[in-house]
């Protein structure tokens, strides 16, 4: 029964939805802006004073103990001549070397622990020239060391978020070249202001191009916006969407399992992902690294690349709209998933 000057039942269920998605908005709103500015705070006090620089120092010397041999085990890829190694560090982190081994060159993406990336600095590797990256000591706290120890070295990166030891400010779409290697910057802002992702070119050395995607991209996830708006984030995945499906993505951080199982309550039925689930809980099991993937896998399962998707629209927002105006805009799915992400359990 509905009584005259009530809702009928379907507007009054409009009416609750709009209600609850506005309050969650709100909430949403509320939470992004603190965690913006706690944000803020914490990568200055990281970034910029020694109480930062002590904070870092305590974390390697603690994932050193916890992991004397690395988070997981990872294996190098090899390609006519150019080498990827992946470098477990800290407590999820990678680093990465990328060794021209003919010419005797490597690159040092992300080097957050000196140690880490100077063990590993053989193979012939004679020269360096450093990749630091973005956020703050997690992925360049190694710049000083290496600095220091090896005076050619040359640090990249972008000027905007207070790399240490740079030397060599990047632009979008700068191309730096170490023998063999053409490795392209990429701004992808969101996470950072200044966040860049590089791109090693496949043609020279005829293997499958490398993004170094650091905190933009993760197998099956990406990193949360700190400093821009998910309009931004969207624009910056959408540059790597642009890149072939054989692109080799290598990421910042072992995340892996964790992001299937988010993808998993979002897309249930999604049946690449739960291939890929499989595999990746076989490889954790005996704390395999998981990277790299592709760009062309990394379609097929990861939510955060994925909405545009018809399915994904109709489960988390009011579903597309006559026009493309009135349905859920890509960049409020995107919001939304990052908000379910981040209150996410995966156990
Ligand atoms: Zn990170």
């Amino acid at each position: 029964m509905v009584w005259a000057g009530w809702p009928a039942p379907g507007l009054w269920a409009a009416g609750c939805g709009l209600l609850c998605r506005v309050r969650r908005g709100l909430r949403g709103l509320l939470m992004t802006r603190s965690q913006r500015l706690l944000f803020r705070i914490g990568y200055s006090l990281y970034t910029r004073t020694w109480l930062g620089y002590l904070f870092y120092r305590q974390q390697l010397r603690r994932a050193r103990n916890r992991y004397p041999k690395g988070h997981s085990k990872t294996q190098p890829r090899l390609f006519n001549g150019v080498k990827v190694l992946p470098i477990p560090v800290l407590s999820d982190n990678y680093s990465y070397l990328i060794i021209d081994t003919q010419a005797g060159l490597a690159v040092a993406v992300d080097p957050s622990d000196p140690r880490a990336v100077q063990v590993r600095r053989t193979q012939g590797a004679l020269g360096v020239a450093l990749g630091g990256r973005l956020l703050p000591l997690d992925h360049s706290g190694g710049n000083r060391d290496l600095s220091r120890r090896h005076r050619d070295c040359r640090v990249y990166g972008s000027p905007q978020d207070g790399i240490p030891y740079l030397t060599h400010p990047l632009c979008h779409q700068d191309v730096v070249s170490v023998g063999r290697l053409q490795i392209r910057a990429l701004a992808t802002p969101g996470h950072t202001q200044g966040h860049l992702v590089y791109l090693l070119d496949g043609e020279p050395y005829k293997g499958p191009s490398c993004l170094f995607s650091g905190d933009l991209l993760f197998l099956s996830g990406c990193g949360r916006t700190f400093e821009g708006t998910a309009e931004t984030m969207l624009s910056s995945l959408d540059t790597v969407l642009g890149l072939g499906d054989d692109t080799l993505l290598w990421p910042g951080h072992e995340y892996a399992e964790e992001n299937l199982g988010f993808a998993g309550v979002v897309e249930p039925e999604n049946l690449a992902r739960e291939r890929k689930m499989q595999w990746v809980q076989r490889q954790r099991m005996e704390r395999r690294s998981t990277c790299p993937s592709t760009l062309g896998e990394e379609r097929s399962y990861n939510p955060f690349l994925r909405t545009h998707c018809l399915a994904l629209q109709e489960a988390l927002g009011p579903g597309p709209g006559p026009t493309a105006d009135e349905g859920c805009s890509r960049a409020q799915l995107l919001e939304e998933l990052r908000r379910l992400k981040d209150t996410h359990k995966s156990k």
